[in-house]
């Protein structure tokens, strides 16, 4: 689904250049569950930006289902550090803000909206705002909000970074019911080595100065059953 080759990224800062990323490679098949992991400053959040076209690689390619990553596209979805809801609407029109930005027939994603509410667990808070909600549940309704427009990929960077340890660990659990009702392909970032080996196929383990991936693990947990 995903096959990012030889990637360097390279930031122009007044005090020169930047290498945050040198020569990174990866495949990511369709249900594929791959999670990143590594230092500050290795270049997480930059391979998030790289795939999600926000950022132009200064070497390398990205391919997504086989056509160029080369701007924002509508069969990537993403997860955010914080929720970043929008605290005038409503549970229900946060998840469908992705649908409005794509230009895409809002009324018709309704259903779909409340669908996932309910996957989430939340379809008792569509009419409810944002600071009506816990942190962990508010994160619940930007993982809706990033599966809203049925993206082949989803990306997600350090979703529970901002959570408690507690609701974290439970975030983790639902997450994994999560992706194993939708099987998405997802690109998970953590600093957290267990919520790593819990979620994903593979890890994948980057060192900073430059940005590079040093390590693939295989995780062969086996995953309750559906
Ligand atoms: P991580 O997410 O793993 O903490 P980042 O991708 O944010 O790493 O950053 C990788 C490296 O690139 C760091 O050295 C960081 O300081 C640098 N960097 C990130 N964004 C920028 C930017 N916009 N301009 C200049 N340097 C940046
Ligand atoms: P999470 O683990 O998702 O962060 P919490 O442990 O904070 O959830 O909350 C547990 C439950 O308490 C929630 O599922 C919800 O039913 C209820 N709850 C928490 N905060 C609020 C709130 N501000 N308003 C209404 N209900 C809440």
């Amino acid at each position: 689904l995903l096959e990012a080759d030889a990637l360097s990224v390279v930031y122009k800062t007044s005090n020169g250049p930047i290498t945050a990323m040198q020569d990174v490679s990866l495949r990511l098949g369709s249900s594929d569950f791959v999670s990143v992991v590594g230092p500050s400053g290795c270049g997480k959040s930059t391979l998030i930006k790289v795939f999600s076209g926000l950022l132009k690689p200064t070497k390398g390619s990205v391919r997504l289902g086989g056509t160029s990553v080369d701007q924002p596209r509508g069969d990537v979805g993403i997860v955010f550090q914080q929720p970043t809801l929008l605290p005038w609407k409503n549970v229900l029109d946060n998840v469908l803000v992705p649908v409005r930005a794509l230009g895409m027939d809002v009324p018709a994603y309704k259903k779909k909206a409340m669908d996932l509410l309910r996957l989430v667990g939340l379809e008792k808070y569509a009419s409810h705002y944002p600071n009506e909600l816990s942190g962990g549940m508010q994160q619940r309704v930007g993982i809706a909000r990033g599966l809203i427009h049925d993206p082949s990929l989803l990306l997600m960077d350090e979703p529970f970074s901002a959570l408690d340890t507690m609701t974290r660990d439970h975030m983790s659990i639902e997450l994994q019911r999560i992706w194993m009702a939708t099987r998405k392909s997802a690109l998970f970032i953590t600093h957290s080595i267990p919520e790593a080996v819990f979620l994903s196929d593979r890890i994948l383990v980057m060192s900073a100065h430059p940005g590079t991936i040093v390590r693939e693990i295989s995780v062969n947990l086996p995953r309750p059953r559906t």
